[in-house]
């Protein structure tokens, strides 16, 4: 008889997996153990039972009468992991036993491992749990940061701060790689200055592996074994020299580990070394030309642009290209100018610099956007890569952005689905009948599903507001004033985001005098609660950012407007199931999607955002509220002006109304009716189930299948 397995060694299995992180059920079930000290080691598993030993667990666990949820967690969990008739299993099933490799420079998927520092990461992190849900055979290939992104702390004069710390990577859900030869992975890659070299951690995501490069090995320079330290950190060299490593040393660890992968999709173009990689390959195993490799590789390469903002496209100059795609070009047969020249427009224009976007699209047959209008104006962007075609035809389509339903939806409103959806509606999640069935939901339930997690936001904005009051040693008096902050029968806006300059972060305080007088009305008051990081180097957010921290020393705004630290997963959860109205006023046509608004339609939140990104082609008028019309104006202080302006009135004259248009029950049912369809009309879309369908229709399957025909999504 094989001896039962302990409490410990099956909560040990389910912390080595981050499946548990979007089971609400497991989450409650670490932080019953020991909601305090859950909450000291931010949420991180496996650091909270390295507290226990296992008859000490077994003991607290019988107090807390937690047996059977453990048990059922982890029958649940083996069930998800053995289950064979997947979406994937009938859809994909071309992708067989090579799979896609989804490349990132970050990933977000808990805030207890902090290896990304927003959008970006959290979209590839949905990408990866939407995919083992549903089956999809696919591989993650990243960075693993030691200190990641930084944490955020505010000072006295409401200026950021960074703080870094290093991550251990035994305290964290990963083991080191081992490779077709049954040892642990180790690549290099090399430079005109020698070799940096990278050891390999395996994460699992549900059922989807994810491998971490990590510079941090004793084989390297000191300066190289901090190559991988941060995100975003450092220079140019330091970008080259993390995007070469996540690039070519993201295939060779593929390599290693016996994975031909039959798709490579570069979520941006960090990774567009890796297709270089892959034609080195063919050339040297194939004996094929470059020119044939380049039109293969190509036709098994998928790149999804991110922004249309300049900062985000990285570029590097001739001696930084020599000296760290020299060794690779020599084996290429190209001299290092015609290197140059698979990042540039114009390759022989020797002014142009490398660009990390314009050799992604050189190296992949399908591209896309991740919206229809971030589609429209990628075409726009990139038209002279194309000189011949018309805008229409730029092969550049669009996939816009959805996210994990599982990992944003709170508990609470999942009850409520699960009352009135079909029975295992989280299996069908893209499909729009599915969610048709969210009208049945009684307007006094949803409402007070909707307070109870508001307040929930209040307490957690409250103690965070305290702790750092703490923290600043302000006095006595001031500390309890701000535990008696944000009144939950007001109506409460949210915003977080990068403080990047064009999110307008200050736009609603243009007209302060009509902020105030609105924010502090007697009868029908407006309460808001903002968060976001800038980037560690721009000055100028931080300023911005500065501006919104202080005003909490307006008399007129203390208590109604407050701006909490360290915007991460935890915050976004907190905010995003908390909030009535989630604000997002970017300066169109910047914002190329967008996610966070998305999460908030799941909890029954509704938009008021610029006509941008996502929101353009979601709002029908009824299912949330419109800043603008969609237009805009060559004069950037005309066009951020009438924007105000539009924010505003719609706030005075629409949402604060309709919010406080109370029936006999104290219910506002017009609200409640436009609650229900957004959820209605949007959650089946903008969700990451229907996105990763998309991207196994519409790139992996041809990708794989064919070599040349061109996605096919125009709008
Ligand atoms: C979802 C999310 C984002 C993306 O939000 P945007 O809508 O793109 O601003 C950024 N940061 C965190 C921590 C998130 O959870």
């Amino acid at each position: 008889m094989t001896k039962q397995k302990s409490i410990h060694d099956k909560l040990t299995e389910l912390a080595g997996n981050l499946w548990w992180s979007w089971q609400p059920e497991v989450t409650s079930i670490f932080r019953e153990i020991d909601h305090v000290r859950w909450d000291e080691l931010a949420h991180n598993p496996i650091l909270l039972l390295r507290e226990y030993s296992p008859d000490r667990l077994e003991e607290r666990a019988r107090q807390e009468v937690l047996h059977s949820r453990i048990n059922g967690a982890y029958r649940r969990w083996q069930e998800y992991m053995d289950s064979s008739d997947t979406w994937g299993d009938t859809h994909a099933g071309v992708l067989g036993h090579r799979p896609a490799a989804y490349f990132s420079a970050e990933f977000g998927m808990h805030e207890s491992l902090r290896v990304y520092s927003g959008g970006l990461g959290v979209l590839a992190g949905d990408h990866l749990k939407s995919a083992s849900d549903l089956g999809i055979p696919l591989v993650g290939v990243g960075l693993f940061y030691h200190e990641g992104y930084f944490s955020q702390k505010v000072d006295e004069h409401g200026w950021q701060q960074e703080q870094y710390t290093f991550a251990e990577p035994a305290d964290l859900p990963m083991v080191e790689a081992i490779g077709a030869d049954g040892k642990p992975v180790k690549i290099a890659v090399e430079t005109r200055h020698g070799s940096i070299f990278a050891r390999v951690w395996r994460l699992n995501v549900g059922r989807i592996p994810l491998y971490l490069l990590d510079t941090n090995i004793k084989e390297n320079s000191d300066e190289d074994r901090k190559l991988t330290a941060r995100l975003y950190g450092g220079d140019h060299r330091t970008r080259i020299r993390q995007e070469i490593m996540l690039g070519v040393g993201g295939v060779r660890a593929l390599t290693a580990l016996g994975i031909n992968p039959r798709v490579i999709h570069m979520n941006e173009g960090h990774s567009a070394f890796a297709p270089l990689e892959i034609i080195r390959m063919r050339i040297k195993n194939d004996g094929l030309s470059f020119d044939d490799a380049l039109r293969e590789t190509a036709a098994s390469g998928v790149f999804t642009t991110h922004t249309p903002v300049p900062a985000g496209h990285d570029r590097f100059d001739h001696s930084l290209i020599e000296e760290h795609l020299g060794p690779l070009a020599d084996e290429l047969g190209l001299g290092v100018d015609a290197c140059m020249g698979l990042g540039r427009v114009d390759p022989h224009n020797h002014s142009e610099s490398f660009c990390m976007t314009v050799l992604a699209f050189k190296t992949s047959r399908r591209a896309n956007a991740v919206s229809n209008l971030h589609g429209v104006v990628s075409r726009r962007m990139w038209h002279s890569l194309w000189p011949y075609r018309s805008e229409e035809e730029i092969p550049i389509g669009h996939i816009t952005n959805g996210v994990h339903v599982s990992t944003w939806l709170a508990h609470q409103m999942r009850v409520l689905y699960d009352k009135v959806l079909p029975a295992n509606w989280h299996l069908k999640s893209g499909e729009p009948e599915v969610w048709a069935g969210f009208e049945r939901v009684t307007p006094a339930e949803l409402w007070e599903t909707h307070q109870s997690l508001k307040n929930r936001l209040i307490i957690f904005a409250r103690e965070s507001l305290v702790k750092q009051a703490h923290r600043l040693k302000r006095s006595v008096a001031d500390s309890e004033a701000l535990e008696g902050v944000l009144d939950p029968r007001t109506l409460t806006i949210g915003f977080a985001r990068r403080f990047a300059p064009y999110k307008r972060a200050d736009l609603m305080i243009r007209d302060i005098d009509r902020l105030a007088r609105l924010a502090g009305d007697p009868e029908r008051p407006v309460q808001f609660i903002f968060a976001g990081k800038a980037h560690p180097a721009d000055d100028h957010g931080k300023s911005i950012l500065q501006r919104i921290a202080r005003l909490e020393h307006d008399d007129r705004f203390f208590g109604r407007i407050v701006f909490l630290e360290d915007y991460d997963m935890n915050l976004t959860r907190h905010l995003v199931q908390g909030v009535d109205v989630w604000l997002n006023n970017p300066r169109r046509p910047l914002e190329a999607s967008g996610t966070s608004g998305q999460k908030v339609v799941l909890n029954g939140g509704l938009n008021f955002s610029i006509l941008d990104g996502w929101w353009a082609e979601a709002f029908d008028g009824k299912n949330g509220f419109a800043i603008g019309t969609g237009q805009t104006h060559a004069n950037q202080d005309i066009q951020d002006q009438r924007d105000a302006d539009s924010l505003m009135d719609v706030l005075e004259h629409e949402i604060i109304p309709l919010y406080y248009d109370r029936d006999d029950d104290d219910l506002p049912q017009g609200w409640i009716r436009r609650m229900k369809r957004a959820v209605r009309t949007l959650g089946w879309r903008f969700n990451a189930d229907r996105m990763v369908m998309d991207y196994v229709k519409e790139c992996y399957i041809p990708a794989a299948g064919s070599l040349s025909c061109e996605m096919t999504t125009m709008p």
